[in-house]
């Protein structure tokens, strides 16, 4: 099943319908079971309804088609249908993956917009004729007064049919009420007809419950917590020529392409409305899986080959098959037009914190801006991703119009909550980016890139209407996750080079109506539609199962990080802690070092969690390396995986995404490439809106050089009064704005070696062991004998340290490199690759003995423990220390924990797996058969980005380009066992030591 949402049940849940009156259930085997598993029965007035609890019914959905054997691929489009050479049917779908062919031997088109007639290019006769129906759209509200009313009485200067709205009770009580109304509006089945629908219906909203919190007395105290995604109908304007037919007649369902059925064709040409009722829409799809015996769907799905190029065309199309992490079995498919084209001077793709502030400023600035957004509306994590404050960040700046903007709308609905009300964001954007004539796609994928040599030209679109191109002059990717740059062609890190970790994912979740609780859980491939699928159904099934407890999960997976694009800079993290300046600076950030997950930075392992800093953005972090025409903003910058948590707060993210429209706008005025422009005259244009300050013109940035006595005075300065970790220890308005000895010191490069290990020899207690730390920043042994010493002192006792220091915002472990004291020197040692480690990785691992439940402990960090050893032995590579290695795989939590099937509500197991990857990678590295077995075990785990991480490390290890096959990775290691050699890993990320080189504002 191909789902374009990331949820089912799209008649009650996207419509937000989610009842029904207690007899329309007879005859769907679906629903009574649906009613069963979560419905109750309210009184409604005078009438019962059933009403459903949101969360239960989209998991209950979801559990029948798993039970039943169906594999869901969501947020995916069909955009062609074909046939096969071996005479298979084929349904091409495209998603955030890019492509894919699925060979089947019959389609069924459940889709409300008929999708497959405008793939067979057939004439869909519409009894609506594009004329004025009816619309439902419906508001949640919670903190109703009781008082038994079924019906308000509106003004009619809303435009609301009747001038009336009607009442549902919700699932929850206490005044929890859905409020409908209907409007009339144009009914035309295409992308324009609908944008313009769901736009004005949206923005009526609002109005809507203006109008009820002031006037209406049972809406005084109420809070507006959500609305539709999407609007219901068409209905006929008069209820009485409305017809429901009993039966479903199959002959008006199929199409002119063989083995197809299109179930919309009876409601949009025979008029039968009954498809808009989900109860008999679900028995009407019953009958007709009884009608139609050769339903015999074979779960065989196909990537297509390579890069898809039209010859005739002076444009390339690019969409790379390298996305799928899994089944890549590949097979040729005809080009495929596509019929819809537009054209803008920006197009923007992606309409989250990034991309709905660039093509507002886009637009301001004259450009003639398209936008296109895969959710039904503006603002991305923000808004649909559930995450409603902003935390670090400065606040200036669009980021503040922003806020004005939804303040303002607040205001009116009486909202006061002191984080923002999501619907009065959406609001605030959509009125906005209409407003200022933006030409907005929503529920559209940005699947590939329209290019021409090295220059990005637009991008190709899925819309439910079919799949769109988009040309302009200048492309900005505000996707967040670089897919349309990467479609294009540029180089990308997904997460962390060393194992492609990234920080967690989440699917927003709504405890009850309007309330939200963050979460810190797992990873997802967004770029893999499999893995996404997996996350979706996994982040729904977190905290949903007590009994009341979760009322509904977002419908946009929001993803702390995922692709780096690489670009002209690339911003590691000891530009960050070493307050490097650019010449081309457009933007500051603002932020604490918000690591929600695991960092591969030797900054965070060596104890050092950052303070608040201000960080500098140059200009060309947004160019991606050898691509022109092109702008990437937002969380896909280029940036490390350790750089990226200090620069990804909402509001900079904002602020970046107007700021990379002023330099869209100035390139398409000066017909030149973002990269063309002369960056001076940009800064100067962004002082003039406030968001960085004028010194920034006239500056003059130099290096810092040390002489002798300097590095002295340095070494001397080294923090010994109170942990690393301590820096962190800030309060949030805070900016910390002096040099960081420790990582002056790790970062002036060799000539500060026989200083430091003067300084060595000539100290004692924590200043020693400080200098030893630092030592083992330059890999040398030194400093060994007195961390192995230290280490030895903190394990004498029968069980393993556990965390003592307080610090702030930590959440469950691994998280913000928050760990017991000694792991911090566990991990110093292991960069010094000295054998003497082994003997201290023994003592740990004789003190480890946990039981699943202690990896959860916030305390006791026990995470830590094991990678800090792994990480050690893998840069030591020795054979002598595969045998603690062992016995650190002997603990059954980290012993065969890959999952070949399903998802996994459990977000720990992960955790535990990335340890057993880890141990995997160590073992190999130390030339034992063992690791490798490990590695080849993940190359089927369902979790994309842990079968990405063992397939990276076999490439690496063995210099070989096998394809993700478990058979063929084996039979290369039965050939190989004998000959298996050590080999150290020995790459460092994130550590420069060149710091006399670059420039920074700190001059003294
Ligand atoms: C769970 C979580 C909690 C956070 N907490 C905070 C916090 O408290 N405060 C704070 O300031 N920051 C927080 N952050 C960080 C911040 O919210 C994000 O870094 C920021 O919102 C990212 O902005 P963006 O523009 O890069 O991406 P997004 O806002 O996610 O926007 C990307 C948009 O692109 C669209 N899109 C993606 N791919 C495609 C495609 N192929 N085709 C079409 N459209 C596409 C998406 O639908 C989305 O609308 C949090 C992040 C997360 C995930």
């Amino acid at each position: 099943m191909v789902e374009s949402r990331t949820y089912l049940g799209s008649d009650m849940t996207a419509t937000l319908r989610p009842w029904m009156v207690p007899s329309e259930h007879q005859g769907s085997k679906l629903m009574e079971s649906c009613i069963g598993a979560c419905g109750k029965t309210l009184q409604n007035g005078s009438s019962q309804s059933i009403v459903f609890h949101l969360d239960k019914l989209k998991i209950k959905l979801e559990d029948e088609l798993l039970a039943a054997g169906v594999e869901l691929l969501y947020a995916s489009i069909p955009i062609a249908l074909t046939r096969t050479e071996d005479n298979w049917n084929g349904l091409v779908i495209a998603n955030k993956s890019g492509r894919q062919l699925i060979r089947c031997q019959a389609i069924v088109d459940a889709s409300e917009t008929a999708i497959t007639t405008f793939l067979a290019r057939q004439e869909l006769k519409t009894s609506f004729n594009g004329e004025m129906a009816c619309y439902k759209r419906v508001l949640e509200f919670t903190n109703v007064k009781e008082t038994g009313q079924q019906v308000i009485s509106v003004p009619s200067d809303l435009g609301i049919k009747d001038n009336k709205v009607q009442l549902y009770p919700g699932f929850h009580g206490n005044g929890h009420y859905y409020v409908e109304y209907q409007i009339s509006l144009q009914s035309e089945n295409s992308v324009e007809g609908n944008r313009h629908r769901e736009s004005e219906s949206q923005k009526l909203g609002i109005t809507l419950t203006e109008f009820l919190v002031h006037n209406v007395p049972s809406f005084q105290k109420a809070m507006l917590c959500t609305s539709s995604n999407e609007l219901k109908g068409p209905y006929p304007m008069e209820e009485e020529d409305s017809r429901i037919q009993e039966n479903v007649q199959i002959e008006n369902l199929s199409i002119n392409h063989p083995n197809t059925w299109c179930l919309y064709r009876d409601f949009y040409e025979h008029n039968n409305a009954g498809w808009l009722d989900p109860v008999k829409a679900a028995s009407y799809g019953e009958q007709f899986a009884r009608l139609v015996e050769i339903f015999i769907l074979k779960d065989k799905d196909i990537q297509e080959k390579n890069q898809d190029t039209n010859m005739d065309s002076p444009y390339e199309i690019r969409i790379p098959v390298d996305f799928l992490e899994r089944d890549h079995n590949f097979v040729n498919v005809p080009n495929h037009e596509v019929f819809l084209s537009k054209t803008a001077d920006v197009l923007v793709s992606g309409g989250g914190s990034s991309g709905g502030s660039a093509a507002i400023v886009s637009a301001e600035e004259g450009m003639k801006t398209i936008l296109v957004d895969l959710n039904p509306g503006l603002g991305g994590t923000g808004t649909f991703g559930g995450v409603d404050s902003y935390w670090f960040g400065h606040r200036h700046g669009y980021a503040e119009r922003i806020t004005k903007l939804v303040k303002d709308v607040q205001k009116r609905i009486k909202y006061k909550g002191h984080k923002w009300n999501i619907e009065a964001k959406k609001y605030a954007l959509l009125e906005t980016a209409d407003r200022l004539g933006i030409e907005m796609l929503f529920n559209a994928i940005t699947f590939g890139a329209i290019t021409k040599g090295t220059r990005v030209c637009g991008s190709l679109v899925a819309t439910r209407w079919g799949a769109c191109s988009i040309m302009a002059d200048c492309v900005i990717d505000a996707t967040g996750d670089g897919d349309l740059a990467a479609f294009a062609g540029a180089k990308s890190v997904y997460g962390a080079v060393r194992d492609h970790v990234v920080m967690w994912y989440s699917l927003a979740q709504y405890n009850s109506p309007g309330k939200l609780q963050n979460n810190f859980t797992s990873m997802v491939n967004v770029s893999d539609v499999k893995d996404y699928t997996r996350a979706i159904l996994a982040g729904r099934r977190r905290w949903s199962m007590n009994v009341d407890g979760c009322h509904d999960h977002g419908i946009y997976v929001a993803p702390r990080e995922s692709r780096h694009i690489i670009g002209d800079v690339v911003m590691n993290m000891s530009d960050q802690l070493l307050q490097r300046s650019w010449q081309d600076c457009i933007n500051i950030h603002l932020s604490n070092h918000d690591m929600k997950g695991i960092s591969e930075a030797n900054w965070l392992h060596a104890g050092l969690i950052p303070p608040n800093l201000e960080i500098e953005i140059p200009y060309r972090m947004l160019l991606p390396k050898g691509i022109d025409g092109i702008l990437v903003v937002g969380k896909a910058i280029s940036a490390t995986h350790d750089a990226l948590p200090a620069i990804r707060m909402q509001s900079d993210l904002e602020n970046l995404g107007g700021i990379a429209a002023l330099a869209a706008a100035m390139a398409v005025k000066e017909n030149k490439y973002p990269r063309q422009i002369d960056y001076g005259l940009l800064q100067e244009r962004i002082v003039k809106e406030g968001l960085i300050p004028e010194s920034i013109l006239t500056r003059k940035l130099d290096p810092i050089h040390y002489t002798d006595e300097q590095l002295v005075s340095l070494i001397d300065s080294i923090e010994v009064n109170e942990p690393l970790y301590e820096y962190s220890n800030m309060r949030m308005n805070e900016i910390y704005q002096k040099r960081i000895p420790f990582v002056e010191i790790c970062t002036v490069g060799k000539r500060i070696i026989p200083f430091l290990e003067k300084a060595y020899e000539d100290s004692a207690g924590i200043r020693k062991v400080r200098i030893a730390q630092a030592l083992a920043m330059y890999e040398l042994k030194v400093g060994v004998p007195t961390l192995i010493s230290e280490i030895m002192t903190m394990l004498e006792g029968e069980q393993l340290p556990k965390r003592t220091a307080d610090i702030l915002y930590v959440t469950m472990p691994p998280d913000h490199g928050a760990m017991p004291d000694v792991c911090y020197l566990l991990y110093s040692l292991g960069l010094t690759r000295d054998k003497r480690s082994i003997a201290v990785w023994r003592r740990v691992a004789n003190l480890l003995n946990p039981i699943d439940k202690d990896f959860e402990d916030k305390m006791w960090g026990l995470f830590y423990y094991i990678h800090a050893v792994s990480v050690g032995a893998e840069r030591l590579g020795d054979s002598e220390a595969i045998p603690v290695l062992m016995k650190l795989w002997g603990i059954p939590s980290v012993n065969m924990q890959y999952c070949y099937s399903s998802y996994q509500a459990d977000f720990f197991l992960e955790r535990r797996s990335l340890l057993e990857l880890a141990i995997g990678r160590s073992l190999a590295r130390c030339g034992s058969p063992q690791g490798y077995e490990i590695l080849i075990n993940y190359l089927d785990d369902v979790r994309s980005l842990l079968s990405k991480q063992a397939h990276t490390e076999l490439r690496l290890l063995s210099g070989l380009n096998l394809n993700k096959d478990i058979l063929e990775w084996t039979d290369w290691l039965e050939t190989e066992k004998a000959l298996l050699k050590p080999q150290p890993y020995l790459e460092q990320t994130d550590l420069a030591h060149d710091n006399e080189t670059i420039t920074r504002k700190i001059t003294s």
